[in-house]
């Protein structure tokens, strides 16, 4: 005979023994009824204390009832219905709904039910586990809720682990950068970085980090089709209670068009509509900026002012349109004609203005000749007949400030207009 084995003290088998101990003590709450289907149904026969601290009652109160005294009216009674087909039927139920405890509260129940049978399959009792979820699925639907949270909110959300992994972002994200969730999980945000930040710009954002502080900047970041946007961002370390970082937050708007139109009317405000050249303003800058370098560093500049010879004529005979039209065809030639360092500026009417660091003096004046050429020899079918300007060149000498230097280009210019126009004269 097998399990002959006895306690000295109950006269139980140990391995029983066991098992009851095993079931007073699991964490999950436990309940046996009776197999009786008619009637008042199945009727409690055993519990333990987990199903007890869970339902509020103490055992005596529970057994010979039926579990029904546990129901109520938030308790699903379509699904209590499905149980009782499994019972009859004698298979496995599982399934989650409202039960009441003895204080008339409420808590969600997660249970599962078997049938017990005995040798000859005949059922004869049911055993029940359960557990209450309330806090579980209370987590649950709060985290679900963030989620649809997040997923409003209009700006990109990113959320990574503490070696950059993104572990979530929302949908705004997706738009912003064109990326979907899944083609992002896992990887760390490198791929939206544009080129555009020199690598000083991401260490200083490491080193914020790293201090556990928040990042704030305008980040210029690549979209998934190549093109870029600007982004004003804010990354977060999120920290547990050592300090230690667990995540980061992103959080970023998209300022793509702010910055455009910023840009637009830093333009606006430094060019010249007509011909897009500098406007005087910007070129008053230059000069400032050349001056400066002159007198701190003893580095040379150059000026050209070259005005159009007897512009008045083209606009009084063929009108102010055709004027325009030769302002900007001479606005390109000029702007052709310079290396990138140097600046052509639209400085009145038909006069232009032409700054150039660190131009040696033969350099200035080759250059002014190659533009009086160049616009000599341009035709201009609205007018018939080629354009000519007249230009002054003139080199720093120390210690002269910009006006004077700029004296000296003038005067050049008028004696060039002097000694008959579409020539260069060199300063004295
Ligand atoms: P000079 O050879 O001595 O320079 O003769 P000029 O006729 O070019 O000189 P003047 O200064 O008498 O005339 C300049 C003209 O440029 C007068 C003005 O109407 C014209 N002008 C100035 N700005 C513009 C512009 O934006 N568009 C047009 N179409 N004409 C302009
Ligand atoms: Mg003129
Ligand atoms: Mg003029």
């Amino acid at each position: 005979m097998t399990h002959s084995a006895v306690s000295q003290s109950t006269g139980t088998p140990p391995h029983l023994e066991l098992l009851q101990a095993a079931v007073e003590q699991a964490f999950n709450a436990v309940v046996i009824t009776t197999a009786a289907l008619d009637g008042d149904g199945p009727l409690i026969t055993y519990c333990n204390p987990a199903f007890c601290a869970m339902t509020g009652y103490v055992a005596a109160e529970l057994f010979g009832r039926s579990p029904r005294l546990l129901q109520g009216p938030l308790t699903d009674s379509s699904l209590l219905h499905k149980l009782r087909k499994c019972l009859r039927h004698g298979e496995f139920f599982q399934g989650s709904t409202f039960n009441y405890r003895k204080d008339g509260s409420t808590y969600l129940v997660e249970w599962n039910i078997s049938p017990v049978r005995d040798a000859q399959g005949k059922i004869q009792a049911f055993v029940s586990v359960q557990q209450d979820i309330t806090l579980r699925v209370q987590a649950q639907q709060r985290q679900a809720l963030l989620a649809r949270a997040l997923d409003a909110t209009q700006d990109a959300v990113l959320i990574a682990d503490h070696q950059a992994h993104i572990l979530f972002v929302n949908q705004a994200f997706e738009h912003l950068t064109g990326y979907s969730s899944a083609e992002v999980l896992g990887r760390t945000p490198q791929f939206l970085q544009s080129g555009q930040h020199p690598p000083a710009f991401y260490n200083q954002l490491r080193e914020t980090l790293r201090r556990g502080e928040s990042y704030q900047s305008t980040f210029t970041n690549r979209h998934k089709s190549g093109l870029l946007y600007y982004a004003a961002q804010t990354i977060t370390p999120l920290k547990d209670e050592d300090g230690r970082i667990l995540n980061y937050v992103s959080v970023s708007k998209d300022v793509s068009e702010l910055v455009a139109r910023t840009q637009e009317l830093r333009k606006q405000a430094n060019h010249d509509a007509l011909t897009g050249l500098l406007n005087r303003r910007a070129g008053e800058r230059q000069l400032q900026l050349c001056e400066h370098l002159a007198q701190a560093e003893k580095q040379s500049y150059a000026l050209v002012l070259g005005d159009i010879d007897e512009f008045k004529q083209i606009n009084d005979c063929f009108g102010h349109e055709v004027g325009d039209q030769i302002l900007q065809r001479c606005a390109a030639l000029l702007s052709a004609s310079v290396r990138s360092g140097d600046a052509v500026v639209r400085w009145g009417g038909e006069e232009f203005l032409i700054v150039l660091p660190g131009c040696p003096p033969g350099a200035a004046r080759e250059l002014a000749e190659r533009m009086r050429k160049a616009i000599a020899a341009q035709e201009n079918p609205a007018v018939g007949r080629s354009i000519t300007m007249s230009l002054g060149v003139a080199v720093w000498q120390p210690p002269e400030d910009r006006r004077e230097l700029l004296r000296r280009t003038d005067q050049a210019l008028y004696q060039a207009k002097q000694n008959g126009r579409n020539q260069v004269v060199m300063a004295a």
